[in-house]
């Protein structure tokens, strides 16, 4: 009896390897490149990893049923939604799937505890994703180097971009040269007169007047799809985003303790490499500065009623930060 047990156990353990993916690797092409990238910073991380012991297969599928537009079914066996997928930047969709390999090739669970900055700690957050909670995830500059750290080892240390700060008087009047200046405007749009290289800022008044609208401004590019904006509502929401040909979306706060009812002012100050937001003076993210397409700059505005800008003002800051 004892050896037709142990007999048992091993063709059960001998179906249930079988029932994996028995070493094939069935792959889409789209994803390919992605799998490549994941083992590639295995590999810079000390790690070898090889699907052709495991198997993998990465497809299309249709049904919508989880937040992140992926699912890892065990086995090596992942499925992304491609409606998902064709919104996703390169970084985006890269972010998607070693999230998916995270789960199947690292054994990783989801991790929903934050940065001091608000950022989550791990790419491998998801579901269930607490209440208020945006799951946007700025994978992108040095923030994609934390997060791939991360994803192969739960241990890694806080970033320091997760505390890194700025003083909104860091430049004193007298250092801006002002190079467009409008002092009350519903809508607009205008060339902001700057060189690519510039440190620049630009500061506003904005009373969104309408509750649910996204109103702020918008920078660098012609259209949505290469475009900076910082944009907000009245309800507090705050969003900073992009679009599919810069970084995507950035930042998302669901109920921001610096915007105010009425007026809020609104900086974009960009120093070397980076880009500083403040709200009311107060600071509310950076990230990393990517050249634009254009110099134009615009209200953006997406209710019927359309918000009132005023001191609506660009300025040439110092060459050093
Ligand atoms: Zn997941």
């Amino acid at each position: 009896m004892k050896i037709k047990g142990i007999l048992l156990l091993f063709f059960l353990v001998l179906i249930s390897c079988q029932k994996d993916q028995n070493g094939v690797v069935d792959v889409h092409p789209e994803f390919e490149v992605y799998v490549q990238r994941f083992k590639d910073e295995a590999n810079k991380r000390g790690k070898q990893i090889d699907f052709a012991d495991t198997g993998l297969s990465i497809q299309f599928r249709d049904a919508v049923d989880t937040e992140t537009g992926g699912v890892c079914r065990g086995n090596y066996q992942i499925e992304i939604e491609k409606f998902h997928w064709d919104d996703l930047t390169d970084l985006q969709r890269e972010g998607l799937i070693f999230h998916e390999l995270g789960h199947c090739e690292l054994g990783r669970g989801h991790r929903n505890d934050t940065l001091p900055n608000g950022e989550w700690a791990s790419r491998m957050r998801g579901d269930p994703v607490p209440d208020g909670m945006s799951v946007v995830i700025n994978y992108t500059g040095t923030r994609r180097e934390y997060y791939i750290d991360e994803l192969f080892d739960e241990g890694t240390s806080m970033p320091d971009w997760a505390t890194l700060s700025a003083n909104f008087d860091q430049f004193t009047p007298e250092e801006k040269e002002i190079v467009l200046y409008l002092e009350e405007a519903e809508e607009f749009e205008e060339n902001m007169r700057i060189t690519l290289a510039s440190n620049f800022e630009i500061d506003f008044e904005i009373d969104p007047r309408q509750s649910e609208s996204w109103v702020g401004v918008r920078w660098g590019g012609r259209e949505v799809d290469n475009e900076l904006f910082v944009i907000f509502t009245a309800a507090k929401r705050f969003f900073i985003t992009s679009g599919q040909a810069v970084f995507g979306s950035m930042r998302e706060v669901e109920n921001f303790s610096a915007i105010q009812s009425g007026f809020n002012r609104i900086t974009v100050r960009k120093v070397a490499d980076k880009y500083f937001v403040f709200v009311n003076k107060e600071f509310a993210y950076w990230f990393d500065y990517k050249n634009w397409n254009s110099n134009t700059v615009k209200s953006h505005v997406s209710g019927s009623t359309k918000p009132l800008y005023r001191n609506f003002t660009v300025s040439l800051l110092p060459p050093q930060g």
